[in-house]
């Protein structure tokens, strides 16, 4: 790549433009991205749950009805045989009634225990109570507002980082800007400066001669490292004096 070697810097600027682009995270690989998506599980969850809920609550709901109904019934019987009692005295009557009142107690009995057992299933069928219900909604849209700043300044960064970018590129020979994207492809960073023996891009530790020739390259052109293709911006000893 010919390029005066006073403008030379200008790719190590636009490796830094890349990297910081690079660097930009995805939306998605962000704690308020983590932070929505524990939320969505949870109101999945809540969903499921409602759902099983509201089917065995509206079950409890049907028996204690019937249980009820049955238990006034049977209230009313036991007092008309109190009834009974206390107005005949025909012995026969006496007895069927005295014998009816205490089959229909031993019945209210078991049937106030089945309505207990069905009562306390019916607080447990019951969901979460409407304050915790908004409590839940409140969280979730925060964080669903959260998400989306956070999304809409990476949104921002990235664009104003490819902006960047672009202008420096744009002051390079088409040709070149599209080696440089290429080079960057290729290694993940497309210019380094080069002061020592070993080569930025690839790590790797050039040979006396692979650092001569380098050196002894054109003024006016960018060196590559021969193992990489990195562009080098000679630096530190190898900096040429203008
Ligand atoms: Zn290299």
């Amino acid at each position: 790549m010919k390029l005066d070697h006073d403008r030379q810097r200008i790719l190590i600027d636009i490796a830094t433009a890349w990297s910081a682009l690079q660097r930009v995270d995805d939306p998605e690989d962000t704690d308020e991205y983590r932070a929505l998506a524990d939320l969505r599980a949870q109101r999945d969850q809540r969903r499921r749950q409602g759902a099983v809920t509201s089917l065995d609550h509206g079950d409890s709901v049907r028996t204690i009805t019937r249980l009820t109904t049955d238990r006034a019934r049977l209230v009313r019987r036991i007092r008309d045989n109190d009834k009974t009692l206390a107005a005949s005295v025909d012995p026969a009557v006496r007895r069927e009634a005295a014998h009816d009142k205490k089959a229909a107690e031993k019945r209210l009995s078991a049937l106030d225990r089945e309505l207990k057992a069905e009562e306390n299933k019916l607080a447990r069928t019951t969901g979460p109570t409407p304050g915790e219900t908004t409590q839940f909604a409140d969280s979730y849209r925060a964080a669903e507002k959260d998400y989306r700043r956070r999304a809409a300044e990476l949104a921002a960064d990235k664009a104003e980082l490819t902006e960047r970018l672009q202008a420096l590129l744009d002051q390079l020979d088409p040709a070149d800007a599209k080696e440089l994207r290429a080079q960057t492809r290729a290694t993940g960073v497309c210019a380094v400066v080069f002061s020592g023996r070993s080569c930025p891009g690839c790590q790797m530790v050039l040979s006396p001669a692979e650092v001569k020739t380098i050196e002894q390259t054109d003024k006016d052109e960018v060196a590559r490292c021969p193992q990489c293709g990195t562009f080098l911006v000679l630096g530190g000893d190898h900096e040429r004096k203008a």
